[in-house]
């Protein structure tokens, strides 16, 4: 058996006559970076996650990058955001100049909450970079009442939460900028890199179009200091042609996750996920959580067996080495690093795969 935690290749199946038609047309076409193709697609995504602005970048982590210096952060500040993340959520304060500071998260969800991100605000904030881990967001409200309390920007990192509302809206339309990454195997996955910005701000929206192509207002006018940081009309061409699906394919990882959690239901020493109150969860990863130091004989029995699950993340951001100068306290971040394992989870997986993965785990963790 062989079951990767994550596999794209059913969903280029799934359109594989339309995407390669896309990318016909954009190989003939003879404009490969920006222009109407990138256009098209920001346009599509403004009305998909319904907000004024998108604009198309390089990649995730210069999505967040850029939001972060359009938003006015600068040496001296510090932002506020989790330490239960990939390593780019907090790399992106230290490249704009600024600060990290660590909020602790809630064991349930692996999120921040306002309360923790206020309990690591000082009078330095500028701003606060929540991430929505694994695919669902905090309470967004609870977070823009605490920032419009003490005048903080928020921008959001939905890197792995494409698509997932929290009432009538889209997660990353919420706060003042969020940042969404299309690296192949987020939930809306590209064929390479590739990220967007979105808000509903015209001046933070001009800013970031500013800074994503060398500062330049018109054509040899540099009024600021800014990047490289196009989105290719390639992965903007083919990304369109997934867009219309994510919503569906979001729907196939709760369907996946609600087999799991009633295959994986009442089995001692393991916590299926939590889903908040307040929003959408879609499972960019199905993560349990495996008590009593347990957790490696598990993944090792799993990996084993060829059922591809891996630990997101071993190490919280504030105890990697660059970090640990800063002395952040975040126990709740650093017994789950011991404690959690993703599982597979890609639409298209199917529900016999899903039968045959919890079916390994109640074996490995019962023999563990
Ligand atoms: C993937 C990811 C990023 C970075 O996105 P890239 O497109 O890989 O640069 C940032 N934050 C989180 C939470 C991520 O999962």
């Amino acid at each position: 058996m062989q079951i990767p935690i994550y596999n794209p290749k059913p969903q280029y199946e799934a359109l594989r006559s339309e995407l390669e038609q896309a990318a016909t047309d954009l190989l003939a076409s003879g404009a490969y970076v920006l222009g109407p193709t990138v256009e098209a697609f920001e346009q599509a995504v403004a009305e998909h996650l319904g907000c004024r602005h998108a604009i198309g970048v390089n990649s995730g982590t210069d999505a967040l990058l850029i939001a972060l210096v359009a938003a006015g952060v600068e040496p001296g500040d510090e932002v506020v955001t989790s330490p239960f993340t990939f390593y780019a959520s907090a790399e992106v304060i230290s490249l704009a100049g600024a600060t990290p500071r660590f909020a602790d998260i809630d064991p349930d969800t692996f999120n921040v909450t306002a309360e923790t991100l206020e309990a690591a605000c000082t009078e330095r904030t500028k701003a606060l970079l929540p991430v929505h881990i694994f695919g669902q967001g905090p309470d967004m409200a609870a977070v823009n009442e605490l920032a419009r309390r003490r005048g903080l920007q928020v921008i959001e990192d939905v890197a792995q939460a494409f698509g997932a509302r929290q009432g009538d809206a889209r997660l990353g339309t919420l706060g003042d900028l969020g940042a969404h990454s299309f690296y192949p195997t987020k939930n809306l996955g590209g064929f390479g890199d590739g990220g967007m910005i979105t808000t509903n701000n015209d001046q933070l929206a001009a800013q970031c179009r500013l800074l994503r192509l060398h500062g330049q207002e018109r054509r040899d006018h540099h009024t600021q200091v800014g990047y490289n940081s196009r989105l290719d009309a390639m992965q903007a061409a083919l990304l369109h042609v997934k867009l219309p699906h994510v919503d569906g394919w979001n729907a196939q990882r709760r369907e996946i996750a609600a087999l799991y959690d009633r295959a994986l239901a009442g089995l001692p020493g393991l916590t299926t996920p939590h889903t908040a109150p307040h929003g959408d969860h879609i499972y960019h990863q199905y993560t349990v959580r495996i008590a009593d130091g347990r957790r490696d004989a598990v993944r090792d029995t799993l990996q084993a067996a060829g059922i591809g699950c891996m630990v997101y993340y071993s190490v919280p951001v504030h105890r990697q080495p660059v970090y640990e100068h800063l002395q952040a306290h975040c126990p709740v971040a650093e017994q789950a690093c011991h404690e959690v394992l993703s599982l597979p989870m890609w639409p298209y997986m199917g529900e016999e795969r899903a039968h045959q993965v919890a079916e390994a785990v109640r074996q490995a963790v019962q023999q563990a």
